[in-house]
């Protein structure tokens, strides 16, 4: 092997859900929205595949100002306030970069988001975690120690557990030297946005995401508000490694998804319908699940192995993510799919427990 190969940066990367490539399978394991996305979404797919070759032939707005403008009344915060990046985890990882430069460590719960020790390590912070309690719970005192920064999903992923948004202005409080991201991926499921909280303190950054209440994964979408101080700093760093992120029909598609705000609304109370009897259904099955205010649920059996279940269902092409992790590895989080393809799923997993009950 030639020297070279010891200069080689080596990183343990992050393992995204599978996208199988195969048809007729009914995918409840990345957290995408089944449903498609605002029809004026597509309308503007097709304004631009008629008119858009001007669009395509130069480079994109770098400062993507028109979705910036579009979020910004949406959310009643200035445009200084929102920075627009490709999906949350290039947003995510901008703030890494921008925010996690202390001696001090920066501090998230043992259970979350995979992704967060992956861009620590990549960008050398040093990281602690903090346990969740043994209900999953975030207790936000276990945070008021020296710390180089704070992030924080809420919902938390993959428990679907919600921070109480009183919780979360207390941890802020409480931390106001260093700078404290609460990832949102999932709020508009259920939990409190903390969006209001960065109007009063200037170290909080809320992280969002077009993914999955928007359903659109595919497009790559996410932003982030906060202080005109912090969206400054990351726009620095932006600018510093990449200035074209969004591409011009990801901008136009974003602003017409936003602009349809009943679609929006109507089908994240879709997603929590069919979610309650999701719970239900399971609970019948013998599962405990917990209080979810996401688009998916985390289930553990009374009696059956996670892995065993999880393996049954893909042999029936259904699919639901497994974490073979410490203290996780008895769950299955299944992302909430349609009626239909809930109702085929819980009566798989009615069979399949029962096959596993007579295995005994
Ligand atoms: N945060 C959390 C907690 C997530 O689960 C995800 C989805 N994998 C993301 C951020 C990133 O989503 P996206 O890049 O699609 O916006």
């Amino acid at each position: 092997m030639g020297k070279w190969m010891k200069n080689i940066r080596q990183v343990e990367p992050y393992v995204p859900g599978e996208q199988p490539l195969e048809k007729d399978i009914i995918k409840l394991n990345t957290n995408e929205n089944p449903y498609p996305p605002s029809p004026e979404v597509l309308n503007a797919a097709a304004e631009i595949s008629r008119t858009g070759a001007d669009a395509l032939r130069k480079y994109p707005d770098p400062c993507i100002t028109k979705l910036v403008q579009t979020l910004s009344a949406y959310h009643g915060v200035w445009p200084e306030n929102v920075f627009a990046g490709v999906g949350s985890d290039d947003v995510l990882s901008v703030a890494f970069q921008t925010f996690f430069n202390s001696d001090e460590s920066l501090l998230f719960p043992d259970v979350t988001y995979s992704f967060y020790p992956v861009w620590a390590d990549l960008y050398g912070i040093s990281y602690k975690t903090v346990r969740l309690d043994d209900d999953f719970k975030i207790n936000v005192s276990d945070y008021f120690i020296p710390n180089g920064g704070i992030i924080i999903a809420n919902p938390n992923a993959p428990t679907g557990i919600s921070l109480p948004l009183k919780d979360i202005e207390e941890l802020v409080r409480n931390n106001q030297d260093s700078v404290v991201i609460i990832d949102e991926a999932y709020v508009d499921f259920g939990g409190e946005s903390a969006i209001n909280l960065t109007k009063d303190y200037e170290n909080l950054l809320v992280v969002r995401t077009f993914s999955k209440s928007r359903s659109l994964a595919g497009l790559r979408v996410g932003y982030a508000i906060g202080s005109e101080a912090l969206i400054k700093a990351m726009n620095d760093v932006k600018f510093s490694i990449n200035s074209y992120t969004l591409n011009a029909p990801a901008i136009q598609m974003g602003i017409a998804s936003v602009k349809d705000d009943a679609y929006f609304k109507e089908g994240i109370s879709k997603i929590k319908e069919t979610r309650q009897k999701t719970v239900e259904g399971l609970e019948f099955a013998g599962f405990a699940v917990l209080e979810s205010d996401a688009n998916f649920v985390f289930a553990k059996h009374g009696r059956h192995k996670a892995k065993d279940i999880f393996e049954e269902l893909k042999k029936r092409k259904i699919y639901v993510r497994y974490f073979p992790k410490n203290r996780i590895d008895n769950y299955l989080r299944i992302t909430i799919g349609t009626d239909e393809e809930m109702t085929r799923f819980l009566k798989e997993i009615r069979d399949i427990t029962e096959q596993l009950s007579m295995r005994f």
